[in-house]
């Protein structure tokens, strides 16, 4: 039966309840307006653990100043339902003032925070790396579940994880898409008619990188194609299109060792993501 728990307290005792009949425990942290790519974390939390949390929670430290923390979609009741048919156990829905009582501590890792959307969302990720420690620690889980479509997110929790040793396994999960290739995003919604068009030159640029990459290849190759998609759509405005390294998200210049490929990209007034990882063959 699918709890709901709004409170930090009535968490910890559905949780402490759970371990002592030894249970195990998966983490799903989302924002909610959950769609298809939220839905695929959760039935693999639900695979590979006794009991589910999901956390809906639209986190307000990892919204910059005009960025669209009031605009951000909401629908509780269809997240429950969502949550409910795909074996959810707990669903914790606190509002910002369990989360945050001004001034509070924030958990920043800094050497992997500073490239791609770091450098547009200069104080995102501190804000990520704040909650999702957070929740770690109020849901204690054994597995949390991430998108490889936020690479970033995932590429610092897995570092915080590390250098700030939580016993908590890392599982990250593959981008899921619209049927003609757009990754799914709750700011889709955002997008017009017109625009969810001009959108598809985002997943255009990924499987336009992914035919020209090879080991060994000028980064700037790689941008330069994908920057020419983006560029023939009159809509999009680029934010950046990067080769980075897998692990410490630094810029490289030939692609020589495992490299993420990312991109952000204006539609209009929205701001979407997308990239795809590239493993060179030792
Ligand atoms: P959000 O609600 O946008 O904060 O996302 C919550 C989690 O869902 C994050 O780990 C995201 O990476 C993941 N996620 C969002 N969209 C997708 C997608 N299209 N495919 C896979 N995972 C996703």
């Amino acid at each position: 039966m699918l709890q709901v728990t709004t409170t930090i307290p009535a968490t910890r005792d559905v949780i402490r309840k759970w371990k002592k009949d030894g249970y195990s425990v998966g983490l799903v942290p989302t924002m909610g307006y959950l769609h298809e790519g939220h839905a695929s974390l959760i039935q693999k939390c639900r695979e590979e653990n006794d009991r589910v949390v999901v956390s809906v929670f639209v986190n307000p430290t990892q919204f910059g100043p005009g960025e669209d923390l009031e605009a951000y979609p909401r629908d509780f009741e269809r997240d429950r339902a969502l949550c409910e048919s795909l074996g959810t156990d707990l669903i914790f829905h606190p509002e910002p003032e369990e989360m945050y009582q001004d001034p509070h501590a924030y958990v920043s890792i800094d050497t992997l925070s500073d490239t791609l959307c770091g450098k547009t969302r200069p104080i995102h990720f501190k804000g990520v790396c704040t909650v999702v420690s957070k929740l770690f620690h109020i849901v204690t889980p054994d597995r949390a579940y991430f998108g490889q479509k936020d690479a970033q997110q995932l590429a610092i929790i897995r570092k915080m994880v590390q250098d700030l040793n939580f016993d908590i396994t890392i599982v990250g999960c593959p981008i899921i898409r619209e049927a003609d290739g757009l990754a799914r995003s709750s700011r889709n919604t955002y997008l017009s008619p017109e625009e969810r068009q001009a959108a598809l030159c985002l997943s255009q640029a990924v499987a336009r990188g992914q035919q020209i990459i090879a080991p060994g290849i000028a980064s700037q190759t790689v941008i330069d194609a994908m920057t020419a998609v983006i560029s023939a759509e009159p809509l999009a405005r680029i934010d950046y299109v990067s080769v980075v390294d897998a692990l410490d998200m630094q810029p490289v210049d030939h692609v020589e060792k495992n490299v993420l490929v990312a991109l952000a990209v204006y539609i209009g007034r929205t701001r979407l993501i997308d990239n795809f990882l590239y493993e060179v063959a030792p």
